[in-house]
């Protein structure tokens, strides 16, 4: 084998000797064990998200973070502040992209994030479109709906 022939699997860990290939033309960058792990954690995951976001004054809701600090830090008042669950909904007034388990998402994996109430506004956190991020295996969008759970505390974070 050449040097030219070796093509590592994202799900290899840099550093470890757990070294192996990925698929020829595996457009998800992984081998057959690392993608099957991948699609078993995302058929497990939950389907359904706590995050913080602001409520402005017309009631729309936006800057979605897992930290109150955060939304804070995007403008929002601490009392305009709240916590939401974000579920899959065909009718969902918000849209977001929802991190597969694919190695290279780390922590990120079984998230939701760039949740904004514009299709096209998440599209455009991606310079080559969600659509060749899909087709990498990284992702997907999401349309969502938000229940209003209640108020946020001071540096709430969800899982901190
Ligand atoms: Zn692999």
């Amino acid at each position: 084998m050449t040097s030219s022939d070796w093509n590592p699997c994202d799900g290899t860990t840099i550093g470890s000797s757990d070294r192996h290939q990925r698929d020829p033309d595996a457009e998800d960058g992984l081998c057959a064990a690392c993608r099957a792990t991948m699609a078993a954690a995302d058929a497990a995951a939950p389907r359904s998200w706590v995050l913080f976001c602001e409520r402005t004054k017309d009631g729309k809701l936006e800057h979605f973070y897992p930290a109150v600090r955060v939304v804070e830090m995007c403008g929002g008042k601490l009392e305009d502040i709240v916590r939401v669950r974000l579920e899959p909904a065909e009718d969902g007034d918000l849209w977001g992209w929802r991190y597969s388990h694919h190695p290279v998402n780390t922590t990120y994996r079984g998230q939701v994030s760039m949740i904004y109430s514009r299709e096209m506004l998440v599209e455009m956190c991606f310079p080559y479109g969600t659509a060749a991020e899909k087709k990498r295996g990284r992702g997907e969008i999401v349309r969502l709906k938000a229940e209003i759970l209640g108020p946020a505390k001071k540096n709430e974070a969800i899982g901190g």
